[in-house]
C-alpha cells in the first residue's frame, strides 16, 4: 500500500513528467480558489531543488476537444508566481511526431490540458506513451485525480518509473491511518444533497465509526425511511429502500447513525423559523439542521480521537444554512481528534478556512477521498512503485 515517494527516488538533473491536478475553477479567466495549485508548489520545489527538469500535466474541466475556455494559461501563470520563473506553455504536444523537448535543468513547461485529446479518459495508452516520452520518471502529485484510470494518472506508468509526490504521500498516509489505525472513538460526518451518491461511503463509514452522524437531504431521506413527515423537504423517494437496509445495517453493526431532530427550517410563505421534527409546518422546507441538533453532534465530535467529515448540513449555498455546518467544522477544528474533511462543496461552504484551522487534513480530493475511504485504494496509487 505505501507507495515510493520522491525523496526515494534518484533524481539529479532527471527530466520528471509530473501528473498534477490543476481543475481549479476558473470564472472568465480568474481563477476562484487556488488550493490545488498551492498544495503542489512543495512537490515542485522539490524536484528543482534536485536540478531536474519538468513537464507539467494536468486536466482542466471537461472539455469536448480542444477549447480555449479550458486553457491552463491561468494556471500556469499563477505558478509562475508561486515558483518565481516561467512556466511555458506547451500547446499541440500530442499531435505529429513531436521530439522530447529540450530542456535545461530546473526548467519548468507545462502542457496543455490532457484532456483536450480524446485519448486520455479512455487511458489510451499510445496517448500515455506519448506523454511519458517527454520524461525520464514520471510523478503523480493528483490525489483528487486519483480515482480516475486515465492515461496521465494510470497508463502513462507502465512506461516510465512511478513515484508519488508529496502531497499525495501526505493524502494516503492520512487516510491510511484513518483506516487501519483509528484513534477511538471515531465519529464520521455525513451530509450534502443524495444518499445514491454515498452508499458505499456510509457502509465503509458504519464498518469504521462508532458514530455516524448525519445531516443534510441525506438526513431527510433516512427520516422519511424511517416514516416520519418531512413536508416539502429535498428527499431522495427513489432510495428509501436503500435507506432504511442501511439504517438496519447501522443496527447491526453497533454504530450509532444519529439523524437531527431539530431544523431551521424555510416554512410555506418563505419565512426562516426553527423546528424540531414532530411540529414541522405544513409545506416547510428542511434547510439546515437545528440548534439542539447542532449541540448534541459537537458533543461528539469533541469527544471524538477521529473526525471523517464530508457533506454540508444544509443548503448551504443560501445564508443562513451554511451555519449548522460551518459549527460543526469548528467544533472538529477545536477537537483534540485527527480530523479529515474532503468533499467539493463541504470545502466550498467554509470558504475562508479561518475556523478550519485546527482540522489536521483538508483533502484536495472531494470523489477521489470519498472512494478511498470506501475501497481502501485508488487506481493511480496502484500503479505506482
Ligand atoms: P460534497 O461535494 O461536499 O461531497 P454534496 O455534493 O454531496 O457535498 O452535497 C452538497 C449539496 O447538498 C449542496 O448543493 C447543498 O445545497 C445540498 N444540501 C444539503 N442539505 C440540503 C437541504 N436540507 N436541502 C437542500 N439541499 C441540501
Ligand atoms: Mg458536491
Amino acid at each position: 500500500m505505501l507507495k515510493k515517494s520522491i525523496l526515494e527516488a534518484k533524481l539529479n538533473g532527471k527530466r520528471v513528467v509530473v501528473r498534477a491536478d490543476f481543475n481549479v475553477s476558473i470564472d472568465e479567466g480568474v481563477i476562484k480558489d487556488d488550493t490545488r495549485i498551492r498544495e503542489t508548489v512543495p512537490t515542485l520545489k522539490y524536484l528543482l531543488s534536485q536540478n531536474c527538469s519538468l513537464i507539467l500535466l494536468s486536466h482542466l474541466g471537461r472539455p469536448k476537444g480542444i477549447d480555449a475556455k479550458y486553457s491552463l494559461k491561468p494556471v500556469a501563470k499563477r505558478l509562475e508566481g508561486y515558483l518565481k520563473q516561467k512556466v511555458s506553455l506547451i500547446n499541440q504536444f500530442a499531435s505529429g511526431n513531436n521530439r522530447p523537448l529540450e530542456l535545461l535543468p530546473k526548467q519548468v513547461v507545462m502542457l496543455e490540458n490532457v484532456r483536450f485529446y480524446p485519448g486520455e479518459e479512455k487511458n489510451d495508452l499510445k496517448y500515455a506513451r506519448k506523454l511519458a516520452g517527454y520524461g525520464d520518471i514520471f510523478v503523480n502529485d493528483a490525489f483528487a485525480a486519483a480515482h480516475r484510470a486515465h492515461s496521465s494518472t494510470v497508463g502513462i506508468a507502465r512506461f516510465l518509473p512511478a513515484y508519488a509526490g508529496l502531497l499525495l504521500v501526505k493524502e494516503i498516509n492520512v487516510i491510511h491511518k484513518v483506516l487501519n489505525n483509528a484513534d477511538r472513538p471515531v465519529v464520521s460526518v455525513v451530509g450534502g444533497a443524495k444518499i445514491s451518491d454515498k452508499i458505499g461511503l456510509i457502509k465503509k463509514q458504519l464498518d469504521l465509526s462508532q458514530t455516524v452522524l448525519v445531516g443534510g437531504g441525506i438526513a431527510n431521506t433516512f427520516l422519511k425511511a424511517m416514516n416520519r413527515n418531512v413536508q416539502n423537504s429535498l428527499v431522495e423517494n427513489e432510495v428509501l429502500k436503500k435507506a432504511r437496509e442501511l439504517l438496519f445495517e447501522a443496527a447491526s453493526k453497533h454504530s450509532a447513525l444519529i439523524l437531527p431532530f431539530d431544523f431551521v427550517i424555510k416554512n410555506k410563505e418563505g419565512k426562516v423559523l426553527t423546528a424540531i421534527l414532530s411540529q414541522l409546518p405544513n409545506e416547510a422546507a428542511i434547510m439546515d439542521i437545528g440548534p439542539k441538533s447542532r449541540k448534541l453532534f459537537k458533543d461528539y465530535l469533541l469527544g471524538a480521537g477521529t473526525i471523517i467529515f464530508n457533506g454540508p448540513m444544509g443548503k448551504y449555498e443560501e445564508k443562513p444554512f451554511d451555519e449548522g455546518t460551518k459549527d460543526l467544522i469548528k467544533a472538529a477544528s477545536e477537537s483534540k481528534a485527527l480530523s479529515v474533511i474532503g468533499g467539493g462543496d463541504t470545502l466550498a461552504c467554509i470558504g475562508s478556512k479561518k475556523i478550519a484551522e485546527g482540522i489536521t487534513h483538508i483533502s484536495t480530493g472531494g470523489g477521489a477521498m470519498l472512494e478511498f475511504i470506501e475501497k481502501g485504494t485508488l487506481p493511480a496509487i496502484e500503479v505506482l512503485q
